[in-house]
């Protein structure tokens, strides 16, 4: 068992000591896969080492490295060894995390560890609460859930609920799942600077409550996947609480740069949420799964989510004693607070400021280059870490279509040369590269070869 367990400690180590000098884009077809991995299940046993030789070999060198410092795309995942380490622990000892009675360390861990958050986010130490989710879109889920229960009880026929068009996608499925039908959804067009825009949004709910209708909940983004962007935070809570709607924060992908002086003031009117989704397995650098969600006020989760099965009955102590499995929707789950708990007291928070600052100024930085060459256009400037940006030689003139075509010739060859990670996105219409800079692996060095290989390309196309 120790030597089976080292050679996957080595393993580790080996990859990522050595992932930098590897291509972080893995493209496999679903016919080359099937080849190298379709088989009946086995009967029989294989020699353990042999089938982790052919795991590492084959099975872990098809996979994107999404902590490549070239690996700009979606939001790529740095994670950090302590961490990765920490989940080995949990699995190990196979720890239960629902309820206290089973691991009352665990369930103390995990109150800690949300509490260094509630007072990162400037919520109610003691009223306030949460939970780990397997991410943020399970957090968006049990937030959106939450809010249903308690502004609306058991009827929700005419709730209504409004998101602008670059909430992520996550809300819109969450939506679904809970069974709102599509006249109760209100998607409001952002502004220029692809924020809600609040006159729209006031519009909006007045026409609702004209025509009787419940306005209850409404989903901003703190940190918009495809930008980076804020919505206005504090104008939105105002509304919420003249309103009387739920003000749930999507922060997924961007809460974590509060830990950042340039993000912080960005964040501003953070702390006004009833609920905020954070994505520790994004910008706190945890491996995958980890997503959490606060809330302002414990009680709402409890009441939201407890049943009193009579199997649990022995098991449930008393009311300090937190039950994680009356917060949300999973009995069964993995013993989350742990890496988080282990990486910040190794880190200590300073290094996560450190490394957060890092990647906004890094952004910054990247528009700046970008900004002083006559091949690119910024689209949307740096904001948390996040830019979009195409390339359009001034000298040339190119009309829309032929610059959305040329923008997506270059990230096709970018991504074929597995160099870079580089994909598309749409702003306003138009094909655009987007780079997300939270990995801090990446330097100035790395963006610049690939903004360099990106103008190759560019440059080919044009002579073609
Ligand atoms: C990534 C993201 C989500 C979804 O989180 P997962 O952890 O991928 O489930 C939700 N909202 C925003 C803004 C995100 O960036």
């Amino acid at each position: 068992m120790k030597e089976y367990g080292y050679s996957i400690v080595d393993a580790v180590v080996d990859h990522t000591a050595t992932q930098n000098d590897k291509k972080p884009v893995a493209l496999a077809s679903r016919s080359e896969m099937d080849r190298m991995f379709l088989e009946e299940a086995p009967e029989k046993p294989s020699d353990a080492q042999e089938v982790l030789d052919f795991v590492l070999q084959n099975v872990m060198t098809q996979s994107a490295i999404v902590s490549h410092p070239k690996s700009f795309s979606f939001v790529p995942g740095p994670s950090n060894y302590v961490s990765a380490m920490a989940d080995t622990l949990a699995t190990g000892f196979n720890i239960f995390s629902g309820g206290w009675a089973a691991s009352p360390a665990a369930a103390e861990l995990e109150i800690v560890t949300l509490n260094w958050l509630l007072k990162i986010f400037g919520f109610p130490p003691k009223k306030g609460g949460g939970i780990f989710t397997s991410g943020g879109s399970m957090a968006n889920l049990t937030a959106i859930v939450t809010a249903r229960r308690i502004k609306c009880g058991d009827d929700f026929s005419k709730a209504v609920i409004y998101l602008s068009d670059q909430a992520h996608s996550s809300n819109i499925k969450a939506i679904r799942i809970l069974g709102f039908r599509k006249e109760q959804i209100r998607i409001i067009p952002t502004d220029i600077e692809f924020k809600f825009s609040i006159n729209k949004l006031k519009n909006a709910i007045a026409k609702d409550k004209l025509e009787g209708l419940q306005p209850f909940c409404m989903v901003a983004t703190a940190g918009t996947t495809n930008t980076g962007t804020v919505d206005p935070l504090t104008e939105l809570s105002k509304i919420c609480k003249s309103e009387g709607l739920w003000f749930h924060i999507d922060g997924a992908y961007g809460g974590a740069a509060i830990l950042a002086k340039n993000g912080k003031q960005l964040l501003k009117g953070i702390e006004k949420a009833d609920s905020l989704t954070v994505d520790p397995h994004k910008w706190f650098f945890q491996p995958y799964e980890m997503g959490c969600l606060l809330v302002r006020n414990s009680k709402w989760l409890k009441n939201t989510f407890t049943e009193k099965p009579e199997y649990l009955r022995d098991v449930e102590g008393n009311e300090s004693e937190i039950n994680f499995y009356d917060h949300g929707v999973q009995l069964t789950r993995r013993f989350r607070a742990l890496k988080f708990y282990m990486s910040v007291k190794t880190f200590g928070l300073k290094a996560f400021r450190k490394a957060i600052t890092y990647n906004i100024e890094m952004a910054e930085r990247t528009e700046a280059l970008l900004r002083k060459s006559a091949y690119w256009e910024v689209i949307s400037p740096a904001t948390l870490a996040v830019i979009n940006f195409r390339y359009n030689p001034i000298k040339e003139k190119l009309g829309e279509k032929e610059l959305d075509k040329l923008n997506q010739y270059i990230s096709e060859k970018v991504v074929g040369s597995r160099e870079a990670l580089l994909v598309t996105t749409v702003l306003n219409g138009q094909i655009v590269l987007r780079m997300c800079l939270i990995n801090p692996r990446t330097t100035m060095e790395h963006v610049k070869e690939t903004i360099d290989l990106c103008e190759g390309f560019g440059a080919e196309k044009l002579n073609s």
